[in-house]
């Protein structure tokens, strides 16, 4: 590419020079050239995530928000006029993939100031691409176009069986009463989000369709659907070429389950305890609060060994599936109640800390077992900022508890986050490459011997825009 792109330079400028040399022309007004549109960083370590090793005193050209060459200084030649960054001695890296978040809450009427100072804060952390993994999609992408401090958002479709909707707000017994609960369809349109229902007697085109009329690149798959509608909506969307994510588990359908009917993706860790549930323990055990307590009972370090959950995750790593661990998400559920300072014994206390253990556990086995990971942190757009879960905290956790190296937590989000997505990410992301989109991140310190130095960001840039965190991080302070 640089190669081509010096011949073309070259090309023209001969085809000028031979134009004044033959001199056919009458003399033309002098004009000043334009400046040349590219920018050229030099002299950065550049970590490209194609999986080859770092290049130093490399060169990269980037020129009307895209790519156009990145490696030694050999390789790509600066043209003449470029704008020039020296980033000596820094680390050049591409912009950073959170590929599960959930960004729009209607709460109190206005999710709008949050959701901009949420999408600043994710692109100062060097974040330039987020998928939302189900809230409301046509909102939420009409709210970003507004914007224009923001990742790249990508969106998609929650769908959820029947008792999803409607539980008839049958109570459950409890050694304190009854408990009765609103179907949790409704919390989540309380919210603002849109869940889709599917039953045996919808057309799995049509909730695609609607999907995709929505802004939606693909479907999650979230709660109380069986194998049959796992595997019809999942062809459907495949008929069109979207992705289909699911929980592990989708109650009863469980992961092993929709590994089978070809989900391209699985989310949560913890959510393999599904598969120490019997058939007729998963038919049975749909109501929120008891899956809480059955979770908490089975989900342990050693049950995370157990064959069921290690034939899961063979599967996955046979098939390509995803798998999205979304440790930090519960690591903040922890934290929560270790800072109590009374300390109340309660069902959910007891869910977090078992799926905390269980899901570091089975995160082990998985990458022990060669499944690809994508770091999705499961983070959300509201609520106290320190409670939120985040990208580099999820990095952290791969690298500390599950024993990733820096450089393959980093793929995770990058490279192997942007092929999680799909898509035009799929296409387009993840990788320093020529014609891929401009997005970088410039950082002081090497990320591949300290991951805690992603925080360590000099600049961020999405399509050639570049952006210090302190302009980002601005209104975030002022609150
Ligand atoms: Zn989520």
């Amino acid at each position: 590419m640089s190669r081509s792109f010096s011949l073309l330079t070259s090309a023209f400028l001969l085809g000028t020079l031979t134009l004044s040399a033959c001199g056919g022309r009458p003399p033309q007004p002098r004009i000043a050239p334009a400046p040349n549109p590219t920018l050229a960083i030099v002299r950065a370590n550049l970590w490209d995530g194609t999986g080859r090793a770092v290049v130093s005193n490399a060169v990269t050209l980037v020129r009307a928000g895209r790519i156009v060459c990145a490696g030694a200084a050999g390789e790509c030649l600066v043209p003449p006029g470029a704008r020039i960054i020296d980033a000596h001695g820094k680390w050049l890296i591409p912009g950073l993939i959170d590929s599960h978040v959930h960004l729009l809450f209607l709460t109190h009427g206005s999710a709008g100031e949050d959701l901009s100072l949420d999408l600043r804060n994710l692109l100062a952390q060097g974040i330039t691409t987020v998928r939302d993994m189900g809230t409301n999609p046509a909102e939420l992408l009409s709210r970003v176009n507004t914007l224009s401090m923001t990742p790249r958002v990508y969106a998609m479709q929650l769908v959820a069986g029947r008792r999803f909707f409607f539980n008839g707000f049958r109570g459950t017994r409890t050694a304190r009463g009854t408990v009765y609960r609103q179907p949790p369809a409704m919390t989540m349109q309380s919210l603002g989000w849109t869940p889709m229902l599917y039953t045996s007697d919808t057309d799995p085109d049509s909730v695609v369709e609607a999907a995709r009329s929505a802004g939606a690149m693909g479907l999650k798959l979230y709660a109380q659907l069986d194998v049959e509608s796992v595997r019809e909506l999942t062809q459907a969307a495949h008929r069109v070429g979207m992705p289909v994510w699911g929980h592990a588990w989708v109650q009863p359908a469980s992961a092993l389950e929709q590994l089978m009917s070809g989900q391209d993706g699985v989310v949560h860790a913890a959510g393999l305890a599904g598969e120490l549930f019997s058939a007729g323990e998963r038919d049975t055990l749909v109501d929120d609060g008891r899956l809480q307590v059955a979770t908490a009972d089975v989900a342990t370090v050693g049950s995370a060994h157990d064959p069921r959950v290690l034939e899961a995750l063979d599967s996955m790593a046979r098939r390509g599936t995803i798998f999205e661990p979304t440790l930090d998400a519960t690591y903040h559920s922890v934290a929560y109640f270790n800072a109590k300072r009374r300390h109340i014994p309660s069902e959910q206390e007891e869910y977090v800390r078992a799926a905390s253990g269980f899901g570091i556990e089975v995160t082990r086995e998985a990458v022990r077992r060669g499944v690809r990971i994508s770091a999705g942190s499961d983070h959300v757009a509201y609520g106290p900022a320190i409670e939120r879960a985040t990208l580099i905290g999820e990095l952290r956790l791969l690298v500390d508890s599950v024993a990733l190296t820096p450089r393959a937590a980093l793929l995770a989000a990058t490279r192997d986050a942007a092929r999680a997505i799909g898509g035009e990410p799929g296409r387009r992301l993840g990788t320093i490459v020529a014609g891929h989109y401009a997005d970088l991140v410039l950082l002081n310190k090497n990320p591949l011997e300290d991951i805690d130095n992603l925080d360590s960001i000099e600049w961020v840039m999405k399509a050639g825009r570049i952006w210090r965190p302190g302009q980002l991080r601005s209104g975030i302070a002022m609150r």
